[in-house]
């Protein structure tokens, strides 16, 4: 399931098995496809910029300074989680573009660990440090529609879907999809923000009010058996590697749990791991880049969103893989070859913290440390709140089921801040 290859995508079919026309090649590192060689690379000692400043940004500063390299990070806020590992933490709103190129000009290579870095910041950045990956793939996923219109473009299976710019197109989306039917604002939603699940056609009023009357996609509901991810990691040359399909629920929209493999068919998650590979081509991006699908009750595979970027799910890769997400977030943006995605236990799983289990109390880590295979990850955040992403915990097992009962175990050990 995971794997390395070379060069762009052949297949006519980029979303089915028919079209493994690209070659899957070893890991060894000699020669470039297409004609394309790796850069020489930005090695240890330099300076890598990170635009934005939350776990993400943490986790991929951890990483890269356990391999010698400095880490600078912008955004508008003091004593963030990327901040108080980083080597310098600036303040600056993503607007001011004199500060990003000051920022840009320090480092030796741009990245960023949210997708909603405005364009024109992107754009500012890219004058003075290469960005990776590039804004024009952030402009594409940043922005429900453009995805969606590129994907389905580029023949990758998606969800149906239409552009809503108003309650008359609503209505004819309706007419065209059905019900039930998700309306989704088009940019600047994550964790299921900016979505109404619409039962009826007599929602329609009530469904664009819930989206504030933006631009939004209509998407027809599927009724999935299960929800996986794939992260996908990319290098200038064109080596892509992925990591074992990662199966996730979720609770109120928000990423709940994960456990890897995914217990899904072999032929599903090879599949996957293909489309991901694909769309990581076909974008041209070089980082990591997380496709997330719905696995229909069929065993079809439909792509819910892309993220270009380490993904949630992937956290478990720090303690479960050779390579973790975010060393390979720098590998790739900095021309160092790939490492390992392989597994080191049979499965791994990982519950979220949210902000919710902190009340009156903090959660009980010693409970979940005495559980002494389970690794408790803190992101720093000075403050909880519902819902917020707080931490993560990982358990290690001989299968996901032992893994997700060990790592629900070790959540349930923290208490639910009562103190009772
Ligand atoms: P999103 O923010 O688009 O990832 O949506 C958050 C969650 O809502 C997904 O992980 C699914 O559990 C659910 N969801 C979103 N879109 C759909 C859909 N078209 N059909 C069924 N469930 C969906």
């Amino acid at each position: 399931m995971s794997g390395a290859d070379r060069g762009t995508m052949s297949g006519a079919d980029r979303g089915t098995l028919s079209g493994v026309h690209h070659e899957i090649l070893s890991r060894a590192h000699s020669g470039a496809p297409n004609g394309k060689q790796r850069p020489r690379p930005i090695l240890p000692g330099a300076t890598i910029g990170v635009l934005g400043s939350g776990q993400l940004g943490r986790m991929f500063a951890i990483a890269a300074r356990r391999m010698g390299y400095r880490v600078h990070t912008l955004s508008p806020d003091n004593d963030t989680p990327t901040g108080q590992v980083a080597d310098q933490e600036i303040v600056a709103a993503y607007d001011d573009l004199d500060a990003i190129r000051q920022f840009a000009r320090n480092v030796a290579v741009v990245t960023f660990e949210f997708e909603n870095v405005p364009a024109p910041t992107a754009e500012a950045a890219e004058q003075s440090a290469p960005v990776r990956p590039a804004g024009r793939v952030l402009h594409i996923t940043q922005h429900r529609l453009r995805e969606k219109t590129f994907l389905s473009e580029a023949g990758f299976p998606v969800t149906p879907f239409a552009a809503v710019r108003s309650i008359p197109e609503l209505n004819a989306a309706i007419d065209k999809l059905g019900c039930p039917a998700v309306l989704k604002t088009a940019g600047w939603g994550y964790d299921g923000k900016g979505q109404f699940k619409m039962t009826s056609a007599g929602q329609a009023e009530e469904a664009w009010r819930a989206v504030s009357s933006h631009e939004s996609v209509l998407e027809a509901f599927v009724d999935f058996g299960c929800e996986i991810s794939v992260v996908g990691v990319r290098s200038s040359d064109g080596t892509t590697v992925t990591y074992p399909a990662i199966e996730n629920s979720h609770r109120r929209h928000i990423l709940d749990l994960s456990c890897c493999p995914a217990r899904i068919p072999d032929q599903t998650a090879r599949r996957a791991a293909e489309i991901t590979r694909n769309v990581l081509h076909s974008l041209d991006c070089v980082g990591v880049l997380c496709v997330e699908f719905f696995v229909t009750r069929d065993g079809g595979l439909v792509i819910n969103e892309l993220a270009p970027r380490p993904h949630n799910s992937g956290h478990l890769t720090i303690d479960a893989c050779v390579t973790c997400q975010f060393e390979q977030q720098l590998r790739a943006i900095c021309d160092l070859p790939l490492g390992s995605t392989e597994l080191l236990r049979p499965a791994a799983a990982m519950a979220n913290l949210l902000g919710d289990l902190w009340g009156e109390r903090e959660p009980d880590w010693e409970a979940a440390c005495a559980l002494d295979d389970v690794k408790l990850h803190l992101y720093g955040k000075l403050q909880a709140r519902p819902g917020r992403k707080m931490g993560h915990l990982t358990a290690l097992a001989a299968t996901p089921d032992a893994a997700l009962a060990r790592v629900e175990q070790a959540r349930r050990a923290l208490g639910d801040g009562t103190g009772v």
